[in-house]
């Protein structure tokens, strides 16, 4: 046999995807923390003793082995004491979606492969470009915030270049300027790069001490650009930002952007699940007013990677950018072909997913989804800032939480040291994962609450944990250890006296 979906291979298909998926949901079952901490040596040996050029085991006994190999040793979101990155548990609806995309396996770069599929990733663009706000929008499924970043500048590169004729592409490339501030996403720089626009061409606008763009700093950012010479491409607005978790006043930068006639791209990569929040949708206020948008439904919508998607307000923006193929998309085509606005060819069906999840949960349950991480971190920032050997950092309107360790026996120096040490200690456990970045030219510890089932007593452990760790590797009692000495003494006093 083949080994190949058809026909006649229909049955085994089935009975191979119920015992694979009861393999996995055995693993998800067991799953006690987010990570079995071996060491790398060790999966390295694990990688390393499997022969790729041997004869093959079999459909079933690959799998198997990638239930002894792999499943055991992966990272899981679902763990209540994962809090690292942005990565989220995924939505049920979605992963027996993605089932469905494996099968199937449509490409939606045209519609003649893809048919329905096409028109379903149609309405979710159109869906979501409603929920921005645009009345005539359209946008285009990618793979991630990265790629959709990289799109809308080049959106905005070419929108630039055709509205100053005068510049010609090897002149003004050198000239363009993007407007961003120190806490937007690397991938923007990264975009510049790839655009042509060189190292220098991200300036970093001012912010007002907390991560979030300062309206008078971009003022001011903007004069400067033109006094050098230079040309504004676009100004980046992020809503939500990756570690700060804040949000731009998009709707301050958008009247700068109108004045200046900048196009203004907004980076919702981590903020979009906002988009469906009946308490926090006030947040985005102004979105509507950009010429570009970034979601990562692999972020706030509870998608399994890959999903995001780059919504533009003038659906007329794309047409500098679209390529035709004789074989694939020509031009006189009448077809829904969305190769034409993407900067893939063959493309997932990733639409899918996030429409199983909205048909299955309803736009407002996942709303509240998102609102609850929110208000979890809320919590654990008062938790923080109460909690006398922890330094809280700043306060995020999404929900990461910032902090130190910091008892009283630590000079800064130990403690700066201490955030890698305890992360690391941490994750080589594999009992809590969480992250660390600078802020401000300060290391500090973060959580990136995503997991709504997760609560606040989930969250305490990791704190405590965090401080046990910090306690052992600074040679001192934790603070813990030392509330309860005390009480046992003020015990013993009282039934003493
Ligand atoms: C995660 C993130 C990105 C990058 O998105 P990927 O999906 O990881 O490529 C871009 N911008 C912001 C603000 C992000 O948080």
């Amino acid at each position: 046999m083949s080994e190949l979906l058809s026909s006649t291979t229909a049955d085994r298909y089935a009975t191979l995807l119920e015992s694979t998926t009861r393999l996995i949901a055995d693993q998800v079952a067991a799953v006690s923390q987010p990570f079995s901490g071996a060491s790398r040596a060790e999966l390295q040996r694990l990688v390393d003793d499997v022969d790729l050029d041997a004869a093959g085991l079999g459909t079933e006994a690959a799998v198997q082995e990638v239930g002894r190999l792999f499943l055991p040793h992966a990272v899981w979101f679902h763990d209540p004491s994962y809090a690292a990155h942005l990565n989220c548990p995924v939505a049920l609806p979605a992963v027996a979606a993605e089932a469905v995309l494996a099968a199937v396996n449509p490409s939606v770069d045209t519609y003649d492969q893809s048919t329905i599929g096409t028109l379903m990733e149609r309405r979710l663009v159109d869906w979501t470009a409603r929920r921005i706000g645009f009345a005539d929008g359209d946008g285009i499924f990618t793979s991630g915030g990265t790629q959709s970043n990289l799109q809308a500048l080049l959106l905005a590169r070419e929108h630039t270049l055709l509205r100053n004729p005068a510049l010609s592409r090897a002149d003004g490339l050198p000239r363009l300027r993007i407007l961003a501030t120190a806490s937007s996403h690397f991938s923007v720089a990264k975009a510049a790069l790839l655009l042509g626009l060189g190292e220098d061409a991200v300036i970093k606008v001012a912010d007002d001490g907390a991560g979030r763009m300062d309206p008078a700093a971009l003022d001011a950012a903007l004069t400067e650009v033109r006094r050098a010479g230079g040309l504004a491409m676009a100004v980046v607005a992020t809503a939500g930002t990756t570690d700060r978790g804040v949000i731009d006043p998009v709707d301050a930068i958008a009247d700068r952007c109108e004045r200046a006639e900048v196009w203004l791209h907004v980076d919702a990569a981590y903020g979009c699940g906002l988009l469906v929040s009946r308490r926090r949708r006030s947040l985005l206020v102004g979105i509507e007013r950009a010429h570009s948008v970034t979601v990562d439904y692999h972020k706030s919508f509870f998608q399994p990677v890959s999903s995001s998607a780059v919504i533009i307000r003038d659906p007329a923006a794309f047409a500098p950018t679209v390529w035709h193929a004789d074989y694939l998309n020509p031009r006189q085509d009448a077809e829904p072909n969305q190769v034409d606005k993407s900067l893939q060819t063959t493309r997932r069906f990733d639409a899918l997913k996030l429409w199983t999840t909205l048909r299955a949960l309803g736009a407002e349950r996942l709303g509240e989804l998102f609102d609850s991480v929110i208000d979890l971190a809320r919590a654990v920032h008062d938790e923080v800032a109460a909690d006398r050997d922890l330094e809280l950092v700043g306060r995020s309107q999404l929900s990461t939480v910032l902090f130190r360790y910091a008892p009283a026996g630590l000079d800064e120096a130990a403690r700066d040291s201490a955030v890698p040490a305890i992360r690391r200690a941490l994750f080589e456990s594999g009992r809590a994962h969480v992250a660390k970045t600078m802020i401000n030219g300060r290391p500090c510890l973060k959580l990136t609450l995503l997991n709504p089932d997760a609560g606040l007593d989930d969250v305490r452990r990791i704190l405590l944990l965090i401080k046990r760790t910090g306690a052992a590797l600074a040679g001192i009692e934790p603070g813990d250890v030392l509330d309860q000495q005390r009480s046992r003494l003020r015990a013993a006093a009282e039934a003493a006296a």
